[in-house]
């Protein structure tokens, strides 16, 4: 998802008081710091990668506030749709992040993060650009090391080869799978799930939605 040319984006995102630049200016500096200088609490950090429009975080912030929520989004143009979104929300517990997750070590200490979800992350079909993939062996690297000890990853996607190289990486990885189905909503929406805008739009469809959860 990718929204082009959005006149004022990166200005607007310049001044949001709920995102956190990453331009050079102040981006790393909160690296083992959210708690302390961002959300001045101790509660547990939960992060969305790729959060697109940010329904699903938005959600997950206003129904559990003694979690401390990051969404990060690569695009602008993209982040900006979730600020609009974000005003809405009247809880201190959501910030962003503008960011490629390719870099996410300089953003986040050892063991800082005690969540990550990924939701229906772009598949990058083409086998030269699996590290690519959010799933990768190559990220999973990267979320160990940010990761709290007893921290979990949780994933969904509709997208059925993407979901099983997911499995295969993890296992590879030797990451432990807590749980997985191939079919999330067979018989309804499931209960306890927060639908991501890529999740509704597919669930309507008719295609089935995939979810794992592990550990290391
Ligand atoms: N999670 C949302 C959902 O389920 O509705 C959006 C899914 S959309 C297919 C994938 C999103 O991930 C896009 O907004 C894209 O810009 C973002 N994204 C892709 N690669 C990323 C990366 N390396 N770092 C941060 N965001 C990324």
């Amino acid at each position: 998802m990718r929204l082009r040319n959005i006149k004022g984006a990166q200005e607007r995102i310049l001044e949001d008081k709920y995102t956190i630049q990453t331009d050079g200016t102040n981006g790393s500096d909160y690296r083992g710091l959210w708690n302390k200088e961002i959300f001045h609490n101790d509660k547990p950090i939960h992060i969305e990668i790729g959060m697109g429009k940010g329904k699903f975080i938005m959600e997950l912030a206003s129904q559990n506030p003694d979690i401390n929520y990051i969404g990060i989004e690569k695009y602008s143009s993209v982040l900006i749709r979730a600020l609009e979104k974000r005003e809405a929300l009247e809880s201190d517990n959501l910030m962003f992040l503008r960011m490629d997750a390719e870099n996410i070590e300089d953003y986040f200490a050892p063991e800082e993060v005690a969540r990550i979800y990924l939701n229906f992350s772009d598949p990058w079909p083409k086998d030269r650009h699996s590290k690519r993939r959010l799933t990768s062996r190559e990220f999973l690297k990267r979320y160990d090391k940010i990761l709290a000890k007893d921290g979990i990853l949780q994933f969904k996607t509709d997208n059925r080869p993407l979901f099983d190289f997911s499995l295969e990486e993890i296992k590879e990885s030797g990451w432990i799978l807590d749980e997985y189905t191939f079919n999330l909503h067979k018989n309804g929406p499931a209960a306890n799930n927060i639908m991501t805008e890529y999740e509704e739009k597919f669930y309507n469809l008719g295609n089935p939605i995939c979810k794992l959860v592990a550990h290391r």
